[in-house]
């Protein structure tokens, strides 16, 4: 294999990187290392180069809510893979830099800092980032967000000084990062919209099963309040909750898709997202999309489907390497994510984009199935300790099988 980009490097230019990529990744998550290494894997022997907004070569997100809070792990064990490993695949990572512009009829891009490439394709894997908070008081730089390593590292150092804390939103990150700060000894109010965690997307029962979790972890839950203001980065003053005053505050509220690059090329977007068919591709010659700020068509499902999930952020991106070597890959696994509250592990696949019931199954010891069922036909599966569901519940949703009298509450 020829091996004309074998440099790790960081932001710094690079006269190696000014002229030609076969495959040009934009973005440093799961799907673009994923998407590289399908890439080789499939037989690509092109020019590879991975330009990343991250300052660390891919880590392993999910940890930063949990491990890497909790002081258990460090930032070189949360690391996916080693600058050697990018070295002997022969693919070159410019970390810290971000494509500004991409010119998709000449197939070109610009970076930030001026250097410009043209490329045969293109993977966009730019991502979502935190949803800001549309409140004043929420854009202060001392209010904590999490999503990148840099951002992790700063929360951390935060709540290592602090004795109070709030958490905005009790979707999965905020759900895990309270209960994670709660553990290093931080007295933590968490504000939420919603009555109970997570109760849109999971419904009642297992909102009030994870409302349990945390009281028991000491995390206080303020539910049914909408934030209206963050004062001095103190203090959240909400409607229908008394103003919470904390050292410091963590907003969790969502995030958005990373589409701007996109959408400035004039690529086609829907839910924000750019849309792509089940093998990653646009309808742009040459421009795949993958993770996060796709809206993939997923074959099993036969409809696109909005997913912000680790393992098909991976799953997505590694369709897009393969096509792009040449290779006819779809995606059509049912959407599934894992999330650690503390101790409690809770198992999920589904379409997620809704479901008209929602049927709690209670196990022994706590252990738990949720079956979400649509016009009869079950679209998605929650468990906790309840393996054998999970993994039977994949298969029910992939097959789009009925609901059965075993399912009964
Ligand atoms: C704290 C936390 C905990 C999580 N826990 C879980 C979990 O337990 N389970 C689960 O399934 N999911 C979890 N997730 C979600 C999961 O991490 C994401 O779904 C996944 O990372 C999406 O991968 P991606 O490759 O699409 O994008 P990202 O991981 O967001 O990576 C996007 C990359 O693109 C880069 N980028 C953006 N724009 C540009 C540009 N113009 N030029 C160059 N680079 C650019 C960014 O810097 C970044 O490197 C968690 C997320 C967070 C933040």
């Amino acid at each position: 294999m020829a091996r004309r980009w074998v440099d790790v490097v960081m932001a710094s230019p690079d006269p190696a990187l000014s002229s030609h990529a076969d495959l040009l990744i934009v973005g440093g998550g799961p799907a673009a290392r994923s998407c590289a290494t399908a890439y080789r894997e499939h037989g690509g022997a092109g020019a590879v180069v991975l330009v990343s907004g991250d300052t660390a070569l891919p880590y392993f997100r999910p940890a930063l809510s949990k491990e890497y809070l909790r002081g258990e792990s460090e930032e070189d064990e949360i690391a996916l893979s080693t600058a050697k490993a990018y070295r002997e695949q022969d693919i070159a990572v410019r970390l810290g830099s971000t494509v500004r512009t991409l010119d998709v009829s000449g197939r070109s891009a610009t970076l930030a800092d001026g250097t410009s490439l043209t490329y045969g394709d293109c993977v966009l894997a730019t991502g979502a980032a935190p949803a800001a908070l549309p409140v004043p008081g929420a854009d202060d730089p001392r209010v904590r967000y999490l999503r990148s390593v840099d951002s992790a590292r700063e929360l951390r150092a935060d709540v290592e000084k602090a004795r109070t804390a709030v958490v905005v939103g009790s979707g999965f990150i905020g759900c895990e990062a309270a209960v994670s700060i709660a553990r290093r000894g931080v007295r933590v109010t968490m504000i939420s919209q919603e009555e109970l965690p997570q109760q849109a997307r999971l419904g009642a029962a297992a909102g009030a099963r994870i409302a349990g979790w945390l009281s028991a972890e000491g995390v206080q839950l303020v539910g049914g309040a909408e934030v209206g203001s963050i004062e001095d980065a103190r203090e959240v003053r909400a409607d229908g909750a008394d103003p919470v005053s904390a050292d410091l505050v963590l907003v969790a509220a969502g995030v958005r898709p990373c589409s701007t690059l996109a959408e400035s090329a004039g690529v086609r977007l829907e839910h924000d997202r750019v849309v792509v068919d089940d093998r990653m591709r646009s309808g742009v010659a040459g421009l795949f999309a993958a993770g996060d700020v796709a809206y993939a068509h997923n074959a099993a499902a036969g409809r696109h489907l909005m997913v912000e999930h680790w393992g098909e952020a991976e799953a997505m991106g590694a369709v897009a390497g393969a096509n792009a070597a040449g290779g006819d890959e779809q995606w059509a696994q049912a959407p599934g994510f894992w999330s650690m509250i503390g101790d409690h592990t809770v198992k999920h696949v589904a379409w997620g984009d809704g479901y008209d019931e929602a049927r709690m199954i209670g196990h022994r010891d706590g252990a738990f199935t949720v079956w979400y069922i649509a016009d009869g036909i079950i679209v998605g599966v929650l468990t906790h300790n309840a393996d054998e569901d999970y993994e039977r519940g994949r298969e029910l949703v992939e097959q789009g099988s009925r609901v059965t009298g075993a399912m009964a509450p």
